[in-house]
């Protein structure tokens, strides 16, 4: 069957009524109705043939097929036995298509290496090739399979996903603001993020309660140099955040109770020209926060 008569509420629902299944609400099952946005996805993660795609939820696999009429490769990992064994018909007939039946996640900070290995082989394959991430991402498992993939040290050349629009209201957040987190943080260090297009729950079956969005994010490779460790840096942002009313001196002394004294916390703190006794780290902008945590990595390397 076609692509577009593959992702509509009747096909779904008979389809669904076929193999005897429900939507799964655990596992975000939530499936784009708008053939239109499903291209607008595609369109978005600007897929060519030297492009390896990541979809995490290959779905009923309309998504899917769309992206393998221009992609290289493509690595659809599906949690659910159903839709993979539903989806496996109407991919069989794509030789580039790799279908995975398995949960994309190993644990809650990582992404499962199974799923990593044929993105990273593609990628050493020949010079030029790339991978990015394209999905209608289950919203349950989006941030963890967002900030693991700008950890890797080969990360997605481009992220191209429907997330719940809060998450990327977060994702963009700017400082002073209730949504700046961790996250905004952590994101907008590494990569430009643009919010595409804001997506209404009819537009998906079943509809969620909320409203989502098309993001584009794309890692920038200068920014990433320019963090000497992502590793450290990621858990700090983590930690700055954990008491986000704290004043920042306070949460310092907590978060490195360990390896610095309260004198030498100050003795670093003093370094730092927009400190001050009431500073709080949801004022401070991504550059700053860089800056402090680079003084605090200093420091605690000499130590
Ligand atoms: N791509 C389809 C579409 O656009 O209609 C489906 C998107 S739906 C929002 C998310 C899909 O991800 C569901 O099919 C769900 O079963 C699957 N899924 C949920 N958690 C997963 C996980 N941890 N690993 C892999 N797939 C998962």
């Amino acid at each position: 069957m076609s692509t577009t008569n593959r992702q509509t509420v009747s096909y779904l629902n008979r389809r669904f009524r076929q193999v005897g299944l429900e939507p799964n609400k655990r596992h975000g099952q939530n499936f784009l109705i708008d053939l239109n946005l499903v291209r607008m996805i595609a369109d978005t993660g600007d897929i060519g043939p030297a492009d390896a795609v990541l979809e995490i939820g290959t779905g009923t696999g309309s998504l899917t097929a769309m992206m393998a009429e221009k992609a290289g490769l493509v690595v659809t990992v599906e949690i659910d036995e159903h839709l993979h064994q539903l989806a496996k018909e109407e991919l069989e007939s794509f030789g580039n298509v790799r279908m995975l039946l398995q949960d994309a996640l190993r644990n809650k900070n990582n992404l499962s290496p199974a799923v990593l290995a044929p993105l990273l082989e593609w990628v050493q394959g020949s010079p030029g090739r790339r991978y990015k991430l394209v999905a209608n991402l289950p919203y349950n498992v989006a941030t963890p399979i967002i900030s693991n993939l700008l950890m890797l040290d080969v990360p997605p050349a481009l992220i191209a996903v429907t997330i719940q629009k809060e998450l990327g209201d977060r994702i963009m957040a700017k400082p002073s603001t209730k949504d700046y987190s961790a996250l905004s943080v952590w994101v907008q260090a590494v990569c430009d993020v643009q919010m595409v297009r804001v997506l209404p729950p009819n537009v998906f079956w079943p509809a969620p309660k909320v409203d989502s969005a098309i993001m584009r994010i794309e890692p920038i490779e200068e920014r990433r140099r320019a963090i000497p460790d992502l590793g450290f840096f990621h858990t700090f942002v983590r930690s700055l955040f954990f008491h986000r009313r704290k004043f920042l001196r306070s949460v310092l002394v907590s978060a490195f109770k360990e390896q610095l004294s309260k004198p030498e916390v100050d003795a670093v703190l003093a370094g730092i020209s927009y400190f001050t006794p009431t500073t709080r780290a949801e004022e401070l902008s991504v550059g700053q926060i860089q800056e402090l945590s680079e003084a605090f990595r200093q420091t605690v390397k000499r130590t």
